[in-house]
C-alpha cells in the first residue's frame, strides 16, 4: 500500500468538473509540473474535445467500452493536429473503431511473455537478461500496445512483485542486464524507482541496467534534475525510449533527452512500423537524423507485433525492408535501426534485412551495395581458423552458433524422433 501511495499515477484519475487546460490557459508552473500533467491526463471524449474536432469515428471508438483505456497527457495532447486525423500523434493515441475489429491472427499475449515468466513480472526469454515489468501504468497508452493486456488496469501490479524478481534475478548469476520495463518506470516516484534500482545494483552479477520507457516523449516534464541525478548514481544504465514519428520531438521533448544525454546515459530508440504512421522510407530515414542529432541511437525498427486490437497498423514485412534498403549507405550507419520481428510464440527479435549478399565461390564473395554496384570480394585461401585452444573467451555455444562449432550437428524440431525414427516394436 505504501507504494501506491507514492504512486502518483495512482491518483484518482481527473474529472469532467475539473477539465485539463491548454498551455496556453494554463500557468507554467502547473503545465511544467510533471504531476500536474499526470493527475489531468485527457481520459474522457469531453475532455479531448478541447484539444482535437474528433471524428465521428474516433467519437465512436470512444463510446466503446475499450480493451485499453485512452489517456493523454495535456503536453502531448497539444501536440496533435486539431482537424486532422492523419496526424501521427493523434493516430497513436487516440483510439479508431478499427482497434475493435477481430482479426484471426491476432491474441492477447502475441509474444507468449506469460509462458516465459518464471515469477510474476519478470520475463527470462534470453540466456543471460531478463525483462522486469516494473509497473502496469504508463503516462499516455499507445494504440498499438504489444502489452495492452497488462497496462493501465488500475493498481500497478508490478510494484508489488518486485521481491520475488529480485529474489530470481539474485539466485541467476547468468543475468547480467536487467530491462525495467512494463507500463512505464518512469512514472514511479524518485523514492520508489530508487527502491528497484538500489535493488538491482545490490546483485553483483547485474553489470547493465536498461529502461525502457515513453516518458520523454508523453510527459518531458518527469525528466526533473532530480531524476536525471538519480539515474546517474546507477551506472552504467542505458535508456530505450520508443519514437515514431518526428513530429514527436518536440522542443520540450528533445530538452528532456539532452538532461539525459547529459546525465552520461547512453540513449536509443525504438520504433515500431505502423501503416497510416511511420510507414514511409523518408519519414524512418527523418527520424533516425533526428534523434541522432539528439545523441539518440535508433536501436530497433518493430514490425507490428499480432496484438489484439493493433492488427489495422500492421504493414507486409515487405513494406520493412523496402525502409532498410533506402536507409543503408543513404544515410549514416548510426542513424539506422536494426529492422526485427518479434517472433510469435515467444521465438524473440529476429533480424530481417535485404539481401546484399549476391553470391559466393570458396575464393570470392558478391555483394552489393545500397546503389546497386556489385562487388567482389577476395576471401583469405590461408586462414587457420580461430586459435580456440589460447583464445580464453571460447567456451561453450548455443542454438545455431553451437551448429556452425561443430558442438551440435543437429537442432531438431519437437516430435521429430516419433515421425522419423523407426523404432523396433
Ligand atoms: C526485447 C527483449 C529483451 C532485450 O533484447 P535485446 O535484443 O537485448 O535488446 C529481453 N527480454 C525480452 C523478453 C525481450 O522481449
Amino acid at each position: 500500500m505504501h507504494e501506491l501511495i507514492e504512486n502518483p499515477v495512482e491518483e484518482p484519475p481527473s474529472t469532467a468538473d475539473e477539465p485539463p487546460g491548454t498551455k496556453a490557459d494554463v500557468p507554467a508552473y502547473l503545465w511544467n509540473d510533471w504531476r500536474w500533467q499526470m493527475r489531468h491526463a485527457v481520459r474522457t471524449a469531453d475532455q479531448l474535445s478541447r484539444y482535437i474536432n474528433l471524428t465521428p469515428d474516433e467519437r465512436a471508438a470512444l463510446d466503446t467500452p475499450g480493451r485499453l483505456r485512452m489517456q493523454i497527457t495535456p503536453f502531448v495532447a497539444g501536440l496533435m493536429d486539431r482537424d486532422d486525423p492523419h496526424c501521427p500523434i493523434r493516430r497513436q493515441l487516440v483510439p479508431t473503431v478499427a482497434e475493435f475489429m477481430s482479426c484471426p491472427d491476432t491474441v492477447a499475449d502475441s509474444l507468449h511473455e506469460e509462458e516465459q515468466s518464471p515469477v510474476p513480472g519478470l520475463v527470462h526469454r534470453y540466456p543471460d537478461r531478463v525483462l522486469l515489468l516494473a509497473t502496469t501504468l504508463c503516462a499516455a497508452y499507445c494504440r498499438h500496445c504489444t502489452r495492452s493486456r497488462l497496462v493501465g488496469k488500475g493498481a500497478g501490479a508490478g510494484v508489488r512483485d518486485w521481491d520475488a524478481a529480485l529474489e530470481y534475478i539474485a539466485a541467476h548469476p547468468e543475468i547480467r542486464d536487467v530491462l525495467v520495463s512494463g507500463g512505464d518506470p518512469l512514472t514511479l516516484a524518485d523514492r520508489v524507482l530508487e527502491r528497484l534500482l538500489s535493488g538491482l545494483r545490490a546483485i553483483p552479477h547485474v553489470e547493465v541496467i536498461r529502461i525502457g520507457t515513453r516518458v520523454p516523449f508523453f510527459l518531458p516534464q518527469r525528466i526533473t534534475p532530480e531524476l536525471t541525478d538519480l539515474l546517474r548514481r546507477y551506472h552504467p544504465l542505458w535508456i530505450n525510449v520508443h519514437f515514431n514519428h518526428p513530429k514527436e520531438l518536440a522542443p520540450e521533448v528533445e530538452a528532456a533527452l539532452n538532461r539525459l544525454a547529459d546525465a552520461g546515459i547512453p540513449l536509443g530508440s525504438q520504433s515500431v512500423l505502423l501503416a497510416g504512421i511511420n510507414d514511409c522510407p523518408a519519414v524512418i530515414k527523418a527520424l533516425g537524423q533526428r534523434l541522432v542529432r539528439n545523441r539518440v541511437r535508433p536501436y530497433y525498427l518493430y514490425q507490428c507485433d499480432l496484438v489484439e486490437g493493433a492488427a489495422h497498423f500492421r504493414t507486409p514485412v515487405a513494406k520493412g525492408i523496402e525502409i532498410m534498403e533506402s536507409l543503408r549507405g543513404h544515410t549514416s550507419g548510426f542513424a539506422i535501426p536494426q529492422y526485427v520481428i518479434d517472433a510469435p510464440n515467444g521465438g524473440g527479435k529476429v533480424p530481417i534485412l535485404p539481401n546484399y549478399l549476391i553470391s559466393m565461390s570458396d575464393t570470392h564473395v558478391v555483394v552489393r551495395n545500397y546503389e546497386g554496384m556489385i562487388s567482389s570480394y577476395a576471401q583469405p585461401t590461408d586462414y587457420p581458423g580461430h586459435d580456440r585452444e589460447h583464445c580464453e573467451y571460447c567456451n561453450g555455444r548455443q542454438g545455431v552458433s553451437a551448429l556452425l562449432s561443430g558442438q551440435k550437428d543437429a537442432i531438431r524440431p519437437e516430435g521429430w524422433q516419433c515421425s522419423h525414427v523407426k523404432h523396433d516394436a
